[in-house]
C-alpha cells in the first residue's frame, strides 16, 4: 500500500477503535473467559485480546503474560493486523522481524505465536486474539479454527458494545434536540406574548388601546369583574388640545399626552382598566367602585393634570357614571359618562361632572 493510503487507512482504523471507547475500560468477564478458552483449546499457557492503539498494543484481556501493554512497534500483533488472515509463527526466535519482544510468559520469552485479527465496524482490524507459548510448536487445524471462532465472538461482543454506545448517543442527541425545541418554543411563546401585549398597548402612553378595549368586551373575566357589584366609568378628554398642538407643535402635544397618561396611570388601582380611547380621550373602568370613590379618582386626575410641570398649561374634563349588574348595559353607562363629559366641556372645562347631574366638582 502506498504510504499516504496506508496513513489514511490507519487513521480510519484508529477512529473506528476510538469509537468503541475502550481505552479507559478495565477487565471484562466476557473477554477474560474467551482468553481462558483460547489457552484451553490451543493448549497454550498464554493468550491475549490485544488492541492496537496509536503507539502501543494493550491487552483488553490476557492470561499468562507478564505485562498488560507494550510499545506497538515491538509487537507481533502490529504485523497481524496488516492482513485479514491469521498469523502463525512456530518459532519466533528464528524470525528476524521479532528480536526484541517485550512480552514474557512467566519470565520466559515468547517462542510460539498465533494471532487472529479481530475486526471492528466497517471491516477495520482493531486488534488480535492470540495464543502464545514459551516453546516452538505448531497449531493443529482445529485449534486454529477454535481461535478464529473465538475471535469472531470477540467481534460480536465489541459490536454489541458499539451499538450500546450508539443507542446512548442517539438518546442523548434526541434529549438535547428536545431540550432545544422546548427552549425555542418557550422563546416563541414569550415573543408571541410580547407581540400580543404590544398590540394591546398604545405606544405613546403605554395605556391599553382601543383594540384592547374591544377584546375586554369579549373577555369573560373582565365582564365578571363588572358583574361583581357597582362599577364606574370615567371618560376623560384633554381640553383645547388642538390649540396646544397648534401653538406648541405636535411633538409638544405628544409630550402632553404622555404626561396625562402618566397621571392617569398613577391614579388608578391595579384592578382598574385605563384605556387611551381616542386621540386625546381616555376611558377608565373601575370595577367594584362607588360613584363617590370614582369621583375622587377623576378629581385626582383632573388636579394632577392641572398641576403638571409643562411649559404650557394642560387641563382635562371628565364625565363619571356608575353602573351595576342589574342596571343598564355598560354601553348605556358609557353614553351617560360621555354626556357628563360634554356637560363638563360646556360648563367651562377643567372639571368633573357626574352623569345625570347627580354630583359635580369644579376645578
Ligand atoms: P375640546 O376641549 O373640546 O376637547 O377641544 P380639543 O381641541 O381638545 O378637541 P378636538 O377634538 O377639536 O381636537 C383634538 C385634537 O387632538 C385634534 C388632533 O390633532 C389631536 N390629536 C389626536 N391624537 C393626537 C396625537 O396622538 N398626538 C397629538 N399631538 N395630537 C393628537
Ligand atoms: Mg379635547
Ligand atoms: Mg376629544
Amino acid at each position: 500500500m502506498p504510504p499516504d493510503r496506508a496513513a489514511a487507512h490507519e487513521r480510519a482504523r484508529q477512529a473506528v477503535l476510538d469509537s468503541y471507547r475502550l481505552s479507559e475500560t478495565g477487565a471484562e468477564q466476557a473477554f477474560d473467559e474467551i482468553v481462558r478458552l483460547v489457552t484451553r483449546l490451543c493448549g497454550a499457557p498464554a493468550s491475549t485480546l490485544s488492541l492496537i492503539d496509536r503507539d502501543r498494543q494493550w491487552f483488553k484481556a490476557s492470561i499468562g503474560t507478564d505485562c498488560s501493554s507494550t510499545p506497538r512497534l515491538l509487537s507481533i500483533c502490529d504485523y497481524t493486523i496488516r492482513s485479514s488472515s491469521p498469523l502463525v509463527i512456530e518459532d519466533v526466535a528464528r524470525d528476524p522481524r521479532f528480536t526484541r519482544l517485550p512480552v514474557r510468559i512467566g519470565g520466559e520469552p515468547v517462542r510460539f505465536y498465533a494471532g487472529v485479527p479481530v475486526h471492528g465496524h466497517g471491516g477495520h482490524v482493531l486488534g488480535t486474539l492470540t495464543a502464545m507459548d514459551v516453546r516452538p510448536r505448531a497449531l493443529e487445524e482445529d485449534q486454529l479454527d477454535s481461535l478464529q471462532i473465538l475471535a469472531r465472538q470477540c467481534e460480536r461482543l465489541l459490536e454489541l458494545r458499539w451499538f450500546g454506545l450508539e443507542q446512548r448517543r442517539l438518546a442523548d442527541e434526541r434529549a438535547s434536540t428536545l431540550r432545544k425545541a422546548e427552549r425555542a418554543q418557550e422563546y416563541l411563546r414569550q415573543e408571541m406574548e410580547q407581540i400580543v401585549e404590544t398590540a394591546r398597548l398604545d405606544p405613546l402612553t403605554g395605556l391599553l388601546n382601543r383594540a384592547a378595549l374591544s377584546q375586554l368586551r369579549g373577555d369573560p373575566a373582565a365582564l365578571a369583574r363588572l358583574d361583581a357589584g357597582t362599577y364606574c366609568l370615567i371618560v376623560l378628554d384633554i381640553d383645547h388640545f388642538k390649540q396646544i398642538n397648534d401653538a406648541h407643535g405636535h411633538r409638544e402635544g405628544d409630550r402632553a399626552l404622555r404626561a396625562v397618561g402618566e397621571v392617569v396611570e398613577a391614579s388608578v388601582r391595579h384592578d382598574d382598566v385605563a384605556v387611551r380611547f381616542g386621540g386625546e380621550e381616555f376611558l377608565l373602568i373601575l370595577p367594584q367602585t362607588t360613584l363617590e370613590a370614582a369621583l375622587e379618582v377623576a378629581e385626582r386626575i383632573r388636579a394632577g393634570v392641572a398641576a403638571m410641570d409643562l411649559p404650557f398649561p394642560v387641563t382635562v374634563s371628565a364625565g363619571v357614571a356608575a353602573g351595576d349588574p342589574a342596571g343598564p348595559l355598560p354601553e348605556v353607562v358609557f353614553e351617560a359618562a360621555d354626556r357628563a363629559l360634554y356637560q363638563a366641556k360646556q360648563g367651562g372645562r377643567d372639571r368633573v361632572v357626574v352623569a345625570d347631574g347627580v354630583a359635580g366638582v369644579n376645578g
